[in-house]
């Protein structure tokens, strides 16, 4: 019998199709879902809106620091229309502008960002919970009962992040949107701190030819198998 509650991580790249397959699947499990993506989004958006330099030297390092350890995020909404809140404030579409995901990306190598941050997701993920972004299964909840790996190939990937683009009124080259992928990939794996990489014990689900109910029986399934039901 696996002890404690629930927690099912789910890493991967961006546009590995996460979001919405552990959104669906934390709904049909009955688990809250935390988005970790969107806190690192979080505070780059609040480190862009009051300046903070970017990479951060020492002193720009303490103010994101402070911004993570406050960090007053939220997450409501639905599966099909999701929310997330600072505050009162809907930061929802903010957060997915491009200069936020790149600023996003730097920020999060930053190890006392991380280590703020990880504090938070593991509080939200206490009673259980499916728990999205790059380093669940590895590091913030290293026993966690049931873990995912997903990926998929960057030209489906960068395809995706150009639909969801599309969706918010944005246009964006293809080539382009690969370049940024590539170039994220590299950063995300390569950094010192809690690089992208699938845990030891995560199944790796690659999910270009599957559509996304496809993804969400899929990992339903498997959850079920590894719970013995
Ligand atoms: O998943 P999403 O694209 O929203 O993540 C935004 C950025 O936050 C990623 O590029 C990645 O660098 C970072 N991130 C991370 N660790 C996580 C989740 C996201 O480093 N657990």
């Amino acid at each position: 019998m696996l002890e404690g509650p629930l927690v099912i991580a789910i890493d991967g790249p961006a546009g590995a199709g996460k979001s919405a397959a552990a959104r669906l699947l934390a709904q049909r499990l009955g688990l809250p879902y935390v988005d970790t993506g969107a806190m690192y989004r979080a505070v780059a958006l609040l480190a862009w809106e009051e300046g903070i330099a970017l990479p951060p030297d020492e002193t720009a390092k303490a103010r994101l620091v402070l911004l993570a350890r406050h960090l007053p995020v939220r997450f409501a909404g639905t599966p099909e229309n999701p929310k997330v809140f600072l505050g009162a404030r809907d930061v929802t579409s903010a957060l997915r502008r491009e200069e936020v995901s790149r600023a996003a990306s730097v920020v999060s190598a930053v190890p006392e960002v991380r280590e703020e941050l990880v504090k938070l997701q593991r509080a939200l993920g206490r009673h259980g919970a499916v728990v999205e972004g790059r380093d669940i299964g590895t590091v913030v909840f290293p026993n966690a009962q049931v873990k995912f790996f997903l990926t998929a190939r960057p030209e489906v990937r960068a395809q995706r992040r150009r639909d969801e683009l599309a969706k918010q009124g944005q246009s964006a080259d293809l080539d382009a949107i690969i370049g940024e992928i590539r170039e994220r990939d590299l950063r995300d794996s390569t950094r010192a701190v809690a690089p992208l990489r699938p845990a030891p014990d995560a199944v790796v689900v690659d999910t270009s030819d599957l559509t996304l109910e496809e993804v969400v029986e899929e990992l339903y399934r498997r959850t079920q198998k590894r719970l013995g039901g």
